[in-house]
């Protein structure tokens, strides 16, 4: 019940449609319950008056009836799928968005294949539901029933009789319908663990292939695709039983009325049109049992996908606006962090009480182990986690209490994995503001030092990079990541790692559009080689413990601490690897 509610929300701003659907559908029905009464009257009445004037307009009749009848079927089939299709439109929008709206911490703990999945597979499943909507299965309880009251007015004996036979063979089948779904079930299962295989086999083909792995790879998959295959056959054996099983039922049913019908004409208490309208009679008798067995089978898998699929949406995002959250606007810069303590969900925590004071402009650099926490400590600023003790503000602003959109706005973040999309470089540097003009593209390139490469493409800004940038360089990537962000011309700008994964000349150059790109901005950089953060304002290090020390390169230095140890370690590395 607390799953139908919801799902008949979906059906509301079609209210209209659902109801001409229905009253279509209902009229359609008492049509075909027709038919055999008009072969009775046929039979009985016309036949013996052998008055060829009104049998021709019988058939006429008749045949207006069944146009009338076809215009129905094929009104009810269009527009019931189009009740299905823009309800699961709307369904799969909304499970779009709220993707979107997710946080990081849904995403760390949830995986790709599966959150595909809620997009595209159950909403497949609750789209059967509502294309062959529940007024399918009140049309066929209504045939059903209005069968057998019509039955019942042309023989009370024959019709108690196919009501006794024709549940007793259907009950065979709906036993086989129940394994059926329990199979269809667990092939779906197998669809899923079958394209999580493939999926991370061509996500990760470079790998494979420089590994030599690929016959280890066939290896796994033929295990997945050979599961595939017998659960598979499994399904259809069950299906081709319970169709022959069915169709056996059905006939022997036709025999035996057919049998006691011979009976009851010889007696005189049928006529022969009643006879021949009865055997029809016991045909649109059994046609809403087969549907209801379909429904039977289709229900279970579309309340399987609402239930997950109303789950899904019932997320809540753990980093979202406040009530009242207000504009972050006009930023100058000023970052404050007091007493910030943050652990990922359950684990361990990762920072305990940071207290930084960044003065607006100033470029402050974080050094340290692996693993002490400088992502951590710069991916709090745009929330994409918060905080589980103390506080961040800017400008004073705790960033709790301003509106998410405006906070991320004015932060940009150049990291060492550039993310790009398959599309031209235009739509790439363009993302860091969707509106930019052709000369704003042209500019933030040439500021980012792209320009030299796109003077030697012949497409220039609509070269196609390939998924993910493959056809890009490291350094290549970075120059297009850092033209997004002068397009996106924010006063915070975090560098993490920026430059770690490029040789150190592509390093060198990557570093002098970063400087370009820092100035007049308040600039986290988080550095692995020493050498590139030394001009920076402050360097703080910070270590499992926090913050251990902090001050300029000379004065950390001078100091003769962790810092000073880090540069006299990197330098002897220098001095030992020949150049
Ligand atoms: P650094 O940038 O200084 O190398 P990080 O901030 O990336 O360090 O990581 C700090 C700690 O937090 C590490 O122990 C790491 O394993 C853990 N960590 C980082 N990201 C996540 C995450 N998304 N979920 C859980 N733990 C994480
Ligand atoms: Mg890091």
């Amino acid at each position: 019940m607390q799953l139908i509610r919801p799902f008949l929300t979906y059906y509301a701003p079609y209210k209209g449609l659902f109801m001409l659907d229905f009253s279509c559908a209902v009229l359609s029905g008492l049509l075909e319950l027709g038919f055999p009464l008009a072969v009775k009257l046929f039979i009985d009445h016309l036949l013996p008056g052998q008055d060829w004037h009104l049998i021709v307009w019988a058939a006429v009749g008749l045949l207006v009836i069944y146009l009338l009848n076809a215009a129905l079927m094929a009104i009810v089939t269009y527009w019931g799928h189009m009740l299905g299709i823009n309800i699961e439109t709307e369904m799969r929008r909304r499970a779009f968005d709220h993707v979107q709206k997710l946080s990081f911490s849904y995403f760390d703990n949830h995986k790709t294949g599966h959150l595909v999945a809620r997009l595209t597979k159950d909403l497949e499943e609750i789209g059967e539901v509502a294309h062959h909507g529940p007024e399918d299965v009140f049309i066929a309880v209504m045939t059903f029933v209005g069968a057998f009251l019509v039955m019942l007015s042309v023989n009370v004996e024959l019709a108690l009789l196919t009501a006794i036979i024709v549940p007793a063979s259907a009950l065979i089948t709906t036993r086989y319908g129940r394994r059926m779904t329990a199979n269809f079930r667990a092939l779906f299962g197998r669809v899923g663990a079958f394209n999580a295989r493939i999926e991370e086999n061509i996500g990760g083909i470079r790998v494979v292939q420089s590994f030599a792995n690929e016959q280890h790879e066939s290896q796994l998959f033929a295990v997945e695709n050979a599961h595939y295959r017998s659960t598979k056959l499994e399904a259809y054996r069950l299906l081709a039983a319970n169709a022959s099983l069915s169709y056996l039922g059905m006939r022997l049913t036709q025999v035996i009325i057919m049998l006691a019908g011979t009976w009851f004409v010889l007696r005189g208490e049928l006529t022969n049109g009643g006879f021949v309208g009865f055997l029809l009679l016991v045909g649109v008798f059994f046609r809403p049992l087969e549907k209801i067995a379909a429904v039977m089978e289709v229900y279970p898998k579309g309340i399987a996908g609402l239930r997950s699929y109303l789950d899904f949406l019932a997320t809540k995002p753990d980093v979202a606006d406040r009530p009242g959250a207000v504009e972050l606007a006009a930023v100058k810069g000023a970052i404050r962090y007091e007493g910030v303590r943050f652990a990922y969900g359950a684990a361990a925590p990762v920072l305990n009480g940071i207290d930084l004071d960044i003065r607006a402009g100033e470029s402050v650099a974080f050094v340290g182990p692996s693993g002490a926490g400088k992502t951590t400590l710069c991916s709090l600023l745009p929330r994409f986690y918060d905080v589980t003790g103390g506080r961040i503000s800017i400008d004073g602003h705790d960033i709790r209490e301003v509106r998410l959109d405006s906070l991320r706005r004015n932060i940009g973040i150049v990291q060492q994995d550039v993310f790009l999309f398959g599309g031209t470089i235009r739509e790439n540097i363009a993302y860091g503001r969707l509106d930019a003009s052709e000369a704003a593209i042209l500019e933030a390139a040439r500021r980012a030092q792209l320009d030299g490469l796109l003077a030697e493409l012949p497409l220039g800004l609509d070269t196609v990079i390939g998924e993910r940038g493959v056809k890009l360089s490291g350094g290549q990537k970075q120059r297009l990541a850092i033209a997004r962000m002068f397009l996106k011309d924010p006063p915070i700008l975090i560098l993490d790692e920026a430059t770690s994964a490029l040789d150190s000349e592509t390093e060198w150059e990557i570093q002098r559009a970063l400087a370009a790109l820092s100035v007049g901005r308040t600039t986290l950089i988080i550095a692995h080689r020493l050498s590139t953060i030394r001009t920076a304002d402050r360097i703080v290090v910070v270590t499992r413990e926090g913050i251990a020390e902090q001050g300029n390169h000379a004065e950390l230095v001078a100091r003769g601490g962790i810092y000073a140890r880090m540069v006299r370690t990197q330098f002897a590395e220098a001095d030992r690897i020949p150049a």
